[in-house]
Order: structure tokens, then C-alpha cells, then sequence
């Protein structure tokens, strides 16, 4: 097809033609090198060649027409800009191939230096050098190695092993006691090496050397790393990396050169300074490889202070540019200052609040930007409890960070014995290789859950996260040994009942216990730190940008709340009412036997007493509810769970009956219990007699609550209090269930209220399909709807939530079903579409209809957004989740320009 398009796609693009908005169709990489090279900064003149040629040649196998033309065009422009030949014999220029896709991948995909080096130009290298023929052999033998690697797929130990030989005959550890000779051996070594396992020997013909790289170079992108790394951090998969060929500068020609890495900021705390690490007479990948240590930044000041003035010049002139965090590879040539690299730098949560309030302060960007580069999975993270790390503490291990938060205890090896631990009171981490859903209640028991294989989406790491517990999953570092009850990882040996720690976040793993410190975060939300008048970088920052999300959010948050405590800690984290009280537990405890007075009643005497005994217990807990929330909204859900859940248990009831009546002794009442349990017993609970179902069956039950409500309000206000109670009908289908339970509770508060000026509203849950789907009729009886996102997605999927997660998300995520559990983020096309039509029909019928949410969902930061693009009023989640769903409610409301945040 292309052979006929008139005009032939440009695939290869000069550094001078591109620039930093280009990361789709010149990778990230490439689009950053033409940038600085755009800004005059000093970048080694090179091409790109486009995501589009990788996407052509990946998916028809061969590179696309014209693209080999359009190299040769580049390389000659190159060559003659650069006054050599790729490869020449005696002054050849030399390239790199460097992979760069759009998002950055560290690690992922694959570079080779010093292309065009071969048996002859490797002396012309030599005498470009001044007759450095350590040099060259170094530069060449770097070749060959990466070369066989990273193109012929030969095993890179047997290169280092290689190394390791030579250095060891010499007697030494440091590469740089290597001589040219040594290194001239090397290469024939390598050599060797290569031919043995390629079959053919090292290619002499540069061009052919390029070729085969930027081939490779393609190919990485569908490497199984690269795949896996991808679906964990939800890369697409169709994105193709681009090709950067860049003219070769060496920081390997002696101690007046060298390379390094640095960053404009602290990416872990966000502190200003200079932060990074140089390696003098190295080349590129030496400085992370770990081969020598190298020394801070600062200390190039000594070594070479021209190019480290001209370093910080640079910097500070990237950060102005990209108004955020530069992360950036440079080199050394002979006292001349290279730029290879540079992008927006990742960071730590706190650094990413920190940086972003520096950048107002230093007024390059405002807070709206602010507002967007900061988001409320970063918040969340910064309200875990942190373990307080001193010198002490060196992990051992690291792993992949799968649920956040801090975690000691003892090591076990089986969901058994974490349970049989957790029960005598201790704290346990299950150590697995990988975890299957049998081991859902060790899962439970244990304070956190480590294990040596699997990723983000794997079966611990869903699990754990849906539990909210601590999970570091594939730490390959670990050999765990579950029949022998230990691991071992380096040289040490961890047995059953040895104490270990973990770190969700970082998904690092120390021996021992590690003392854990609260979150900063959390104590300024709790009011315990002063914003205006602390040191605390994060702490001012994050206060500013909660203040600015607060004034640009529409959405209102609330929170779920059934005490009084978790009322006033929600408040002081920010929520603006009660979305979600559930009254549930208020006929738990000692209750318990009150209630099935009630369920047993066998005559309205009996049932009638049982209610005026709780009636009382039902106000006093609604007043301290009220009270905590004065002055706003508190939505009271009528009881919601199935009957059997405040009966004993069948089976063990049934036990008991039995036995007693062995020994002759007088079982009536449990005779009684017994017959009425097996009445109840349900096959499927949770699609059983439950919520509004329950309240036309029962008589005077929703009555009792409904009147309990209303006195605690009028209580409340007596007291010069102000309560706003609004009544939620739950499991809601049809429109005659509400007006049934309105008709009766309209009465009632009409009596009990009389002319205190209380107000109370009546609406419903909406998490029954058919609700959604009638809501134009549903809402003629409703003040309100408030989504219960929850059940509303059991329903929707038919899933139910209990028997689902352990059992096989796993497998769904894995394969990509969904990008993540239905549960954790609103699944916005199904279930999402049900809210959708709820809304407008609902809104249709009766204009300013109330409209929330009152799900987990309602914490989410993804899910937020969503709610608030639907045009909900606001949102309800966990006290804890309060200030996420803040932030989020904040972003979702700006639009602003910036750049993609990932
Ligand atoms: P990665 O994406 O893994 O960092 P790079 O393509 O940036 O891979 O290259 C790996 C190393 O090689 C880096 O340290 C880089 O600075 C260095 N490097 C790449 N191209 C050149 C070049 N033309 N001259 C000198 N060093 C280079
Ligand atoms: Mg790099
Ligand atoms: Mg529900």
C-alpha cells in the first residue's frame, strides 16, 4: 500500500526537526533529545526513527518501504556533518541505537553503543584518540558485548564471566587496571563467545551493525518483560518504541572524561539541590551497572569545574523549560559537556506534593497545574503509617510494591498456621511463593503478605489490595521453601516464626522489625500539625493543594460513617456529611438477643415489645450521630442485611438441640429457634429477604427506625443543635416498594416532628438494575438517589462480591478482562451506564433531584472523576478515603493543559 501513496510517509526525523509535544510518534527519547538540541543545548547531532516504522515492521514483520532509503539519507547528512563515515577504517564515526517509547520503560528495551566499530576502524579509533588504544579495545569489546546481548540474544554472563576471568589473572577488581592488551584479549574472547553461540562471526560491515540493531531495537518492544511490564503499568500495548541513532561521544578516553546521571530536584523527597552520581572514565550504562562506585555530583566541581558550572546552568535552564523535575544523562568528553538524555523525572508521592508547591512558589506553574500533577493514589499512599528507616535497617530483598502500607511480624508458610499464630494474638506475614484462594485466611489473619512470584495483578496482590493489607509480591530475590518452612535470600536463612518486615509501597523486605512512625499526612488532617506553621515541606504543600481543590471541586464529599467516633474523624478530614449510615450494627452486641425476640415473635404483643425496647437504643445512637454531624446532612439507611446473619448459625443450632435433648433436658425455646432458622435459611443471601423486602415483611420495623430518626433530630435541635436527617430506603426495584415505606414514615415523622422545624427528606438506594433502569418512575417517590455502587455491580456483573475476588479476578485481570476489579474502580461502561440512566431519568422527573453515591467507588480516584462528569452531587466513601476523594473531586473539575502526567 504505502508504494502507491503519492506521498511516502516520513519515517526518520534530523533531532533539529522534532520536538518535546512529538512522544507519540518519536518516543519520549527522541522527542526530549530534539528538544534540548532545538534549545541550542549541547545534544550529539543523531536521527529518530518514528514509532510509526516500529508499529509497520511489527506488524507486517519487515520494515516498511522506503524506510532504509530514508536512513541512508540521515546517516549521509550525519556523516557529513560530522566529517566522517560511519565505520571508516581510519576515522570512523560511531553511532549509538537507542530504544525510546513514548512512556519511559527503564530497562525494558534495549541500547547498543559504539556501533561501527570492527577489526579495522577499531585502529582508526585508536589514532582519533591520540593513539589511546586502551580506548578503543575498551570501546570495541563494549560492542561486541552489547551487541551479542541486546541483538543476538547471546548470554550476557558469559561476557561478564569473560571479564571477570581477565581481571582476575591480572589480579585485580577495578576494570581500569586493564591494559589495551588485556582488553585486545577481551575482544577475542568475546569473539569467540559470540560465534559460538550465533553461529557466525561479529559483523564487520557497519551499516549491517546498524541495521540489526535497530532491528533489535524494534523486536524489544515485544519482548516478554516489556509486555509484562506494560500490562502492569497499563502501557497499551500498540504504542511501538522508537529509534534514536545518536553520533557517539565517549566518556570513557581518560580521567578528563566521564558520565553520569542527575536530577534538577530530590525525586524522593523533592528537596532542592544537586542531586546525582558521576563516574569519570566510564562509558553510558557503567554509572547504573554498579561496576565502580561513583561519586556524588558535587565532587565533579573538583574535577572539572567548567563543565560542572555549565552542568547547573543547563539544568536549571531544563527545569525553567519543562517547569517540573528533569531527570537527566550527560557525558564528558576530554572536558567537553554532552547532554544525552533528559525527561520529566519520576518521583515519590511526597515529592510529587513537595515539587509541585516549589514550582508555584517559584511561580512557574499555578495551582491549578499543581492541582494536576499531584493525584489521590499519591495522597493515599501518604497516609499509610511509613516504617522509620535509620542505617540500621538494610532491605534484603525487593520486590514489587502490590498494596501499600507497613508490616512486621513472624513469618509463616501456611494459611493454617497464620491463622492458629494470629489467634494466640501475634503478628504474622504469609510468606508464599505465589498464593491461590486457598489461602484466603491466612490472608486474613496475617498483617501482611510477601511472596516471590507474580506481579501487580497477581492473586496476592489483588486480593491483598481489595483486604486494604500490606503486599510485596515478586521478590525474586527469595528462594521460599514452604514443606522445609524457611526462605532464604542472600546468605541468609529465614525460618518459621522469624520476624520480617515489609514495605507495600517501596515492595522492599528487611529482616527483623522495623519500627513504624505514623503519617505526617494523617496528623495534619487530624488537626495535630499546623500547615501555616510547620517545616514540613510535604505537610504546606499538601495543605495548599487540599485548600485549592476544595475551592475548584464541585463535587461535595461525604463520608460513611456509624459512630460517632468515625463521624467526627471523617469530619475532621473533611467531609461535608454522612452519605452512608448504616444501621446494622446498632442490633449487633447484646441487641442481638432483642432482636430475635423480633425475628421469633409469635404474636404482635411479643414483636411490639421487642420494637420499644429498641427504640430507645436506636436514638441515643442516631443523637450522637446528629451531634457530630451538626449542621449537615446525614443520610440513615433503613437495616439492609438478611435476617439469618442475627440467628445462630443452622448447623451448630441444630447440634445443640440435639444433644440437650439426649441428656432429657428442656429444649422448647431452642426447638423454636431452630424450626424458625431452617424457615430463613437462604440459598443466596444476598438476593434474599434483605432491605426494603425485610421492612414490608416485618411490621413496625422500618416504623421503629423511622421514628428513632426523627426523635433524635428533634432531640438534637431542642438542644440548639441543627440535624438534617434524610432517610434512604435500601434494595429499592419498584417504585410501590418506596411509596409503601414512605406512606407509613411521612406519618410518622409528621407526628413526631410537629412544629420543632425539623426537616427530614426520604429517598433511596439505587443499586438494584431495575431501580436504575425505572429510576423516572422510582424518582416520583425519591428526594434522592444514592448509588450503592457495591451491590449495584454484584448485580450488574452477577457476581457475587465475596466468592469472586479470591476465587478468580486474579485470572480476569491477568487475561485482561478488566484492567482492574469492578470493585476498586467503577466499571464505567456496564455499571457506570445503569448510574448514567438513573441520573438523567431520575433528574427528568424531578428536577434537583438529590444524587449520590455511597460505594467504595465513591473513594476511587478514578471513579470520581467519572461521578463527577455523571453530574452527581456528591460522593460518600471511608473516613479515610475523605481526602482523596477531595483531591480528586478537585482535579476532575479543572481542565488545564499540562502535559500527559505518567
Ligand atoms: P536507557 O533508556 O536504558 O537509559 P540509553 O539509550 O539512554 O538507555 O543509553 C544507555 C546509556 O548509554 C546511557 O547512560 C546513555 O547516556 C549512554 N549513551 C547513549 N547514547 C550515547 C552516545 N551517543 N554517546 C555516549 N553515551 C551514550
Ligand atoms: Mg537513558
Ligand atoms: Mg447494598
Amino acid at each position: 500500500m504505502a508504494a502507491h501513496d503519492p506521498v511516502e510517509q516520513k519515517y526518520v526525523y534530523d533531532f533539529a526537526e522534532g520536538n518535546k509535544d512529538l512522544k507519540d510518534l518519536l518516543g519520549g527519547k527522541g522527542a526530549n533529545l530534539a528538544e534540548m538540541t532545538n534549545l541550542g543545548l549541547p545534544v550529539p547531532p543523531g536521527f529518530t526513527i518514528t514509532t510509526e516504522a516500529c508499529k509497520a515492521y511489527l506488524t507486517t514483520g519487515r520494515e516498511p518501504d522506503g524506510l532504509a532509503a530514508q536512513i541512508e539519507a540521515h546517516l549521509e547528512s550525519l556523516e557529513r556533518e560530522m566529517g566522517r563515515r560511519l565505520g571508516d577504517p581510519d576515522d570512523p564515526l560511531l553511532v549509538s541505537v537507542r530504544s525510546g517509547a513514548k512512556f519511559s520503560m527503564p530497562g525494558m528495551m534495549e541500547t547498543v553503543l559504539n556501533v561501527g566499530l570492527n577489526d579495522r576502524s577499531v585502529i582508526g579509533l585508536s589514532n582519533q584518540a591520540g593513539g589511546n588504544d586502551r580506548f578503543a579495545w575498551d570501546s570495541y569489546r563494549r560492542l561486541i558485548q552489547m551487541f551479542g546481548k541486546t541483538v543476538c540474544e547471546v548470554p550476557g554472563e558469559e561476557f561478564e564471566h569473560a571479564l571477570d576471568e581477565i581481571k582476575s589473572a591480572k589480579g585485580t577488581h577495578n576494570d581500569l587496571d586493564l591494559d589495551a592488551d588485556d582488553l585486545r584479549g577481551l575482544v577475542d574472547a568475546y569473539k569467540k563467545i559470540f560465534a559460538k553461540h550465533t553461529g557466525r562471526e561479529f559483523p564487520q560491515e557497519p551499516r549491517e551493525q546498524l541495521d540489526l540493531a535497530i532491528r533489535a531495537v524494534f523486536d524489544s518492544w515485544n519482548a516478554e518483560r516489556a509486555i509484562l511490564y506494560r500490562r502492569q503499568e497499563r502501557i497499551p500495548a500498540d504504542l511501538g518504541t522508537a529509534v534514536n541513532v545518536v553520533t557517539m561521544v565517549f566518556g570513557n578516553l581518560g580521567p578528563d572524561s566521564g558520565t553520569g546521571v542527575a536530577f534538577t530536584r530530590d525525586p524522593g523527597s523533592g528537596a532542592q539541590g544537586i542531586y546525582g552520581d558521576y563516574l569519570a572514565n566510564a562509558q553510558g550504562e557503567d554509572v547504573v551497572a554498579g561496576i565502580r562506585n561513583t561519586v556524588p555530583l558535587q565532587e565533579l566541581e573538583q574535577l572539572d569545574k567548567t563543565s560542572y558550572d555549565q552542568l547547573l546552568g543547563i539544568m536549571a535552564r531544563l527545569e525553567e523549560h519543562y517547569k517540573d523535575l528533569c531527570d537527566i544523562e550527560f557525558t564528558i568528553e576530554r572536558g567537553k559537556l554532552w547532554m544525552l538524555q533528559t525527561r520529566v523525572g519520576k518521583r515519590t508521592a511526597a515529592a510529587a506534593f513537595v515539587i509541585a508547591g516549589q514550582l508555584v512558589d517559584e511561580g512557574l506553574i499555578d495551582l491549578d497545574e499543581a492541582l494536576h500533577r499531584v493525584n489521590g493514589a499519591q495522597l493515599a499512599q501518604l497516609m499509610f503509617p511509613r516504617f522509620q528507616l535509620d542505617h540500621e535497617f538494610e532491605a534484603v530483598a525487593k520486590g514489587i510494591g502490590a498494596s501499600p502500607g507497613a508490616a512486621s511480624g513472624k513469618v509463616v508458610f501456611t494459611s493454617a498456621r497464620a491463622v492458629e499464630l494470629a489467634a494466640e494474638g501475634e503478628s504474622v506475614i504469609l510468606v508464599r511463593r505465589e498464593t491461590n484462594p486457598d489461602d484466603l485466611n491466612g490472608m486474613i489473619a496475617a498483617q501482611g503478605i510477601l511472596t516471590s512470584r507474580g506481579g501487580k495483578t497477581s492473586h496476592a496482590a489483588v486480593v491483598a489490595r481489595g483486604m486494604g493489607k500490606t503486599c510485596v509480591s515478586g521478590a525474586d530475590e527469595l528462594d521460599v521453601n514452604v514443606p522445609a518452612k524457611r526462605f532464604t535470600v542472600g546468605d541468609h536463612v529465614v525460618n518459621e516464626g522469624d520476624v520480617v518486615s515489609i514495605d507495600g509501597t517501596t515492595g522492599k523486605v528487611y529482616l527483623g522489625e522495623v519500627p513504624v512512625m505514623p503519617s505526617e499526612v494523617v496528623q495534619y488532617f487530624e488537626g495535630e500539625l499546623d500547615p501555616e506553621n510547620t517545616d514540613d515541606a510535604l505537610v504546606r504543600s499538601v495543605h495548599r493543594i487540599m485548600t485549592h481543590a476544595d475551592a475548584a471541586r464541585r463535587l461535595r464529599v461525604r463520608t460513611n460513617a456509624d459512630t460517632g467516633a468515625d463521624a467526627a474523624r471523617a469530619r475532621r478530614f473533611g467531609a461535608e456529611g454522612i452519605g452512608l449510615c448504616r444501621t446494622e450494627h446498632m442490633f449487633l452486641g447484646d441487641r442481638r438477643e432483642l432482636v430475635e425476640r423480633l425475628i421469633l415473635a409469635s404474636g404482635d404483643k411479643e414483636r411490639e415489645d421487642a420494637l420499644a425496647a429498641l427504640l430507645p437504643l436506636q436514638r441515643a445512637d442516631f443523637i450522637e450521630i446528629f451531634r457530630e454531624m451538626d449542621g449537615l446532612p446525614v443520610t440513615v439507611r433503613l437495616i439492609d442485611p438478611p435476617l439469618h446473619e442475627f440467628l445462630p448459625p443452622l448447623e451448630q443450632l441444630a447440634v445443640n438441640v440435639a444433644v440437650a435433648q439426649e441428656r432429657g433436658e428442656d429444649v422448647a425455646k431452642e426447638e423454636a429457634l431452630l424450626a424458625a432458622v431452617r424457615r430463613m435459611h437462604e440459598e443466596n443471601p444476598m438476593l434474599g429477604l434483605r432491605g426494603v423486602r425485610l421492612g414490608l415483611v416485618i411490621p413496625g420495623l422500618f416504623a421503629m427506625q423511622v421514628r428513632a430518626i426523627a426523635e433524635a433530630a428533634v432531640a438534637v435541635v431542642r438542644d440548639g443543635g441543627t440535624a438534617c436527617p434524610e432517610i434512604m430506603v435500601p434494595l429499592v426495584g419498584a417504585v410501590q416498594e418506596l411509596e409503601t415505606v414512605r406512606t407509613e414514615a411521612e406519618r410518622i415523622i409528621a407526628e413526631v416532628v410537629g412544629d420543632s422545624g425539623v426537616e427530614v427528606l426520604i429517598g433511596t438506594m439505587i443499586e438494584v438494575p431495575r431501580a436504575a433502569l425505572t429510576a423516572g418512575q422510582i424518582a416520583e417517590a425519591a428526594e434522592f438517589f444514592s448509588f450503592g455502587t457495591n451491590d449495584l455491580t454484584q448485580m450488574g456483573w452477577g457476581f457475587s462480591r465475596d466468592d469472586v475476588e479470591g476465587a478468580f479476578f486474579w485470572r480476569y485481570l491477568e487475561l485482561g478482562i478488566f484492567g482492574i476489579s469492578p470493585f476498586e474502580s467503577i466499571d464505567t461502561d456496564g455499571v457506570g451506564r445503569l448510574v448514567r440512566i438513573a441520573a438523567e431519568e431520575g433528574r427528568a422527573a424531578r428536577p434537583g433531584l438529590k444524587l449520590g453515591v455511597c460505594g467504595e467507588h465513591g473513594g476511587d480516584p478514578d471513579s470520581v472523576h467519572f461521578f463527577h462528569e455523571v453530574g452527581l452531587d456528591y460522593v460518600s466513601c471511608s473516613p479515610f478515603r475523605v481526602p482523596v476523594a477531595r483531591l480528586e473531586a478537585g482535579r476532575a473539575a479543572i481542565t488545564t493543559t499540562g502535559s500527559d502526567s505518567r
